[in-house]
């Protein structure tokens, strides 16, 4: 299943590397999680992340225009600023 690897990043330093997917059916596949303590993220399967009851965020490569993708700011784990943004780090699969 091939996917993008998204390299989390924020100003105070945190930086996580994430790997949602498919890019084919974008309702059944990896998604981007915060942890149950909210201090990282991680990456799981959408029925998972359901039934914990986790918060996820919307892969923004797969649901925005490139230039907007990149722009795109969401909350930080560890600051909790929403000031964290994804670099798309390449194709995984
Ligand atoms: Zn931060």
């Amino acid at each position: 299943m091939p996917g993008l690897a998204l390299d989390a990043q924020c100003p105070c330093g945190f930086s996580s590397v994430v790997f949602p997917g498919s890019r084919v059916n974008p309702l059944s596949g990896l998604v981007i999680a915060y942890k149950p303590d909210g201090a990282d993220l991680i990456t799981v399967d959408d029925d998972e992340a359901k039934e914990r009851g986790l918060r996820t965020i919307p892969d923004p490569y797969a649901t925005l225009p490139l230039e907007l993708a990149q722009e795109a700011k969401f909350q930080c784990p560890s600051c909790n600023n929403c000031s964290m943004y994804f670099v798309a780090a390449g194709l995984w699969d």
